[in-house]
This record gives structure tokens, C-alpha cells and sequence, in this order.
């Protein structure tokens, strides 16, 4: 043993997401540093207790009883700094939803930017969620850093942070649908592309900052852009994200100007592969899921999103058989204005339900979405996703005995279909960034007090 701070937690319902989903009624895991070194059945085994004696740190010891233990959340698809903008367009369908919101984002800047990111991670944190994927596209000219302010966000709640430099290049007077004021020249996308990924991606395996490219949709960008986009990501070893086949009104636009569907589309200009995920995938033929599974393309299955926006219910039980991974996000908040992932699970049980049947889709199917599924999108499932000995503890605690759920047969379906748990602990990387349902690195009315004052100001722009 190497000294390095130790915490036990025992007595938990341990579900650990393991590729044979092992569980234990009441069990154990152990986490020394940042990595997860024992997990089983009972009381943690002797040797967890004996830190090597003088100068070597206690032991944090956890009550786990009356608690869920899971892998902390993985949330693969948001648009954070839309924190600012919730409430607004409430019963528009995507397209009309956009336009309504482009000249709002389109007066965006790095401080408020900064401050809807911690208003949103915050909440995402609170739901359980250890991991964030953040789509950010909009880049007005002279808006000051704005993906240093989301990168500086995540640091300051101690979250792990998949931020994508996304683009929009194609204007309404090229035959995009966003204003001509809300886009960026190609070549400038570039070298910004270029730029954030120097500046912040992390490869190592406890990396905290990791940074992909993605354009925006098939209906904001040019063909240029995305092709160029694919090969600099693969020159850069980093990741692809982008929209695909969301709506119907998507669908039509690609018939229409490209002759193709939104995937066959992308697949045409390499943006299918294992190192791509795409949001929503609800309008996907046997085809389009038939390529996805055999390049292994990520899906972001986002259902509170696309029931907000009536886009439709994405096929996620044909995708998981056709060994597709897939994942769950809360999307933008300007079209989830609860932007909690651990509710994001029941949402995708009961979603799927509607279009499968009862059992189109179990509970702990939801929660394999909502931790392995996201790891995998992500590509950090070696490290991330659930609990096993080597990985990250990355470890949300439930507590499951209070007055939501005291009695309830099974501590799992607490989870994925009933009220959302509290949140007793969560850990990133061993460190606890929530006890008892509040963040223990930031005060939670300051960063209420920061996305107020934030929001009024863009509003006033
Ligand atoms: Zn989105």
C-alpha cells in the first residue's frame, strides 16, 4: 500500500455496473487515492484498516447502510452555457426553437458563459453526476475565453470534463439555418480547434480535461468543415461529437440539399466510427443503426430533450441489441430545464417503454446507460463507468432509507424509477465533491446569486 488517503465505505447495496452486473445486498468498496482497490460481499477485508502506521493518513470510514451505491453518473451530451436561457420557446419544435434563441446566444462572452456553466454542472453534480460532456458551438467574435471559463467551472466543483470545441459555419445566407451573425468562417474553427485541444486535453488516465471537436449538425455547418474537422481530430488523437438525425425537419433538410439521410450523410464524410458519438439518433433506420454498430459510433440518447422539443423516442433498445453504445444526456438546459442526469435515467426507462413495450427496457438497463454507456461514448471505459478494482472511484452513495423510498423492495429501482434519491456522497477521483446532498467545494447560493446576475445581463444585451 502506498500511504495515499484511504476511504471505506461498507454496508451499502453495491450495484456495480460490471460487465456480469454484480451486486451485493450489503457490501464493501475500498478507495485509496484516486482508485477503487477492493469491492465485495460484507465488511471490507482487514488489510483496509491498516494504513502502513505513523504519517501515513486515516482512514475515512463511511456508514453505507440505508444507501445505493452506484458509478457516479456519466453525462454525455449538455450545452451548458444554455443554463442562462431556460424557460424561454417553451412549446416550440427544434427548428423554431433555435431561431427563437440564436440572437440571444449569439450575445454570449466567457464571464457569463462561466457562470451558466457552474449553475449547470452544479445541478448536474448534485444529481449524481461525476463526469460532463459539454457541446459548446456558439463563439461570438471578441466573447474572451470562453472554453477556459467552462474548463475553470468544472475545475472549481471538481467534476471530470469532456469539453468540445463545436462550430457553426453555416450561415442562413449559404443555406443554414442560423443567423449569418451566429457563425464563424471555417479556418477560423481550425485553428481554434486546433488551439483548445494544446491548451487542455488531457490524455492520461486520470485526466479531469479532455477535448473533442464538434461541428454543430448537418444543418449549421458546411461539408468542409466537417471533413476537416474529422482529420484534424484524428491527426490530434482526440474525439468526434456532433447532432445527428434529431428531428424530422433535420431529416428533410439533408433529403432535400444533400440527397441523403443526416447518417448516410455523415457516413459519407467519415463521421462514423468508434472515436465519434452523436446526440439524439431518434430518426434512425435499420440501416443507419446497422452502420453505427458495425464503426461502434456513440449515441447520446437525450429523452427529456427530445420529449421537451416532440422530437421524437429515439430506437435505444434496437441500438443496445445491435451492440451500439449508448449513453445518457440531459442536453442543452434551454430545452431541459431540470438538466439532472440521475432523472435522465427514469425518463429513458419510461420513454422507451412507450415505443417497446415493458420490457423494452429494464431499470438496470438505465442505469447502465447512465454509467458504463456514457464511459464507453466517452471512450474512458477502462477508467470510468463502474466499480471495479483499477478503476477511477468515481462512486455516488443513495441514500435509499428516508421517506422516498424507506421499504421499497428493490434499492435499484429507487434509482431508475422512482423520485430521485438524495445524494449522500459523491466522489470524483476518490475526493468527495457532495456530502449530504451539497457541494463541499462551492457555496450553492453564491453560484445561484452568479447564474441570476449572469442570465439578467444577457437578457439586458
Ligand atoms: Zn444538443
Amino acid at each position: 500500500m502506498t500511504g495515499a488517503a484511504r476511504t471505506i465505505i461498507e454496508g451499502a447495496y453495491v450495484a456495480t455496473v460490471d460487465a456480469a452486473g454484480s451486486e451485493y445486498a450489503e457490501g464493501h468498496v475500498v478507495v485509496e487515492g484516486s482508485d477503487i482497490v477492493a469491492v465485495g460481499p460484507g465488511p471490507a477485508p482487514e488489510w483496509a484498516a491498516d494504513v502502513g502506521g505513523p504519517g501515513h493518513p486515516a482512514v475515512t470510514r463511511i456508514d453505507g447502510r440505508g444507501h445505493l451505491l452506484t458509478p457516479g453518473l456519466v453525462n454525455t451530451h449538455h450545452h451548458l452555457y444554455q443554463w442562462l436561457t431556460r424557460g424561454l420557446a417553451q412549446d416550440a419544435i427544434l427548428f423554431d426553437w433555435l431561431t427563437a434563441l440564436y440572437p440571444t446566444w449569439s450575445k454570449i462572452d466567457a464571464e457569463v458563459v462561466g457562470a451558466g456553466a457552474l449553475g449547470g454542472m452544479a445541478v448536474a453534480v448534485r444529481s449524481g453526476c461525476s463526469t460532463m460532456a459539454d457541446h459548446h458551438y456558439v463563439f461570438p467574435r471578441d466573447s474572451g475565453d470562453i472554453l477556459g471559463s467552462i474548463v475553470h467551472a468544472a475545475q472549481q466543483l471538481g467534476v471530470r470534463l469532456s469539453v468540445t470545441r463545436g462550430s457553426m459555419d453555416l450561415g442562413a445566407s449559404k443555406g443554414g439555418l442560423p443567423p449569418d451573425f451566429a457563425v464563424e468562417t471555417t479556418d477560423a474553427i481550425l485553428v481554434a480547434s486546433d488551439d483548445a485541444v494544446r491548451r487542455f486535453h488531457d490524455p492520461s488516465r486520470e485526466a479531469m480535461t479532455r477535448i473533442a471537436l464538434a461541428p454543430c449538425s448537418p444543418f449549421s455547418v458546411t461539408a468542409d468543415l466537417l471533413r476537416e474537422s474529422a482529420t484534424l481530430a484524428r491527426s490530434l488523437r482526440v474525439r468526434l461529437h456532433t447532432h445527428g438525425s434529431e428531428t424530422l425537419e433535420e431529416e428533410a433538410f439533408c433529403l432535400a440539399t444533400f440527397g441523403k439521410t443526416p447518417t448516410q450523410y455523415l457516413d459519407d464524410l467519415g463521421w462514423l466510427g468508434d472515436d465519434v458519438w452523436m446526440a439524439h439518433c431518434v430518426h434512425l433506420d435499420d440501416h443507419a443503426i446497422a452502420r453505427f454498430a458495425e464503426t461502434g459510433t456513440g449515441v447520446a440518447h437525450c429523452p427529456s430533450s427530445n420529449a421537451r422539443l416532440a422530437a421524437g423516442i429515439a430506437p435505444v433498445p434496437q441500438l443496445v441489441a445491435a451492440g451500439v453504445p449508448v449513453g445518457l444526456g440531459v442536453d442543452g438546459s434551454a430545452s431541459n430545464e431540470s438538466g439532472q442526469l440521475g432523472a435522465e435515467i427514469r425518463m429513458a426507462v419510461l420513454m422507451n417503454r412507450l415505443r417497446a413495450g415493458a420490457d423494452g427496457m429494464s431499470g438496470r438497463t438505465g442505469l447502465y446507460l447512465a454509467t458504463m454507456g456514457g464511459a464507453r461514448v466517452l471512450g474512458r471505459s477502462a477508467e470510468i463507468g463502474s466499480i471495479e478494482v483499477g478503476k477511477l472511484a468515481d462512486l455516488a452513495l443513495w441514500r435509499v432509507d428516508g421517506v422516498e423510498h424507506a421499504g421499497i423492495a428493490d434499492p435499484v429501482a429507487a434509482l431508475t424509477l422512482g423520485a430521485q434519491p438524495p445524494l449522500a456522497r459523491l466522489l470524483v477521483n476518490g475526493e468527495t465533491v457532495v456530502r449530504d446532498g451539497e457541494l463541499t467545494r462551492v457555496r450553492e447560493a453564491d453560484v445561484a446569486r452568479e447564474v441570476s446576475l449572469a442570465s439578467a445581463t444577457l437578457r439586458a444585451r
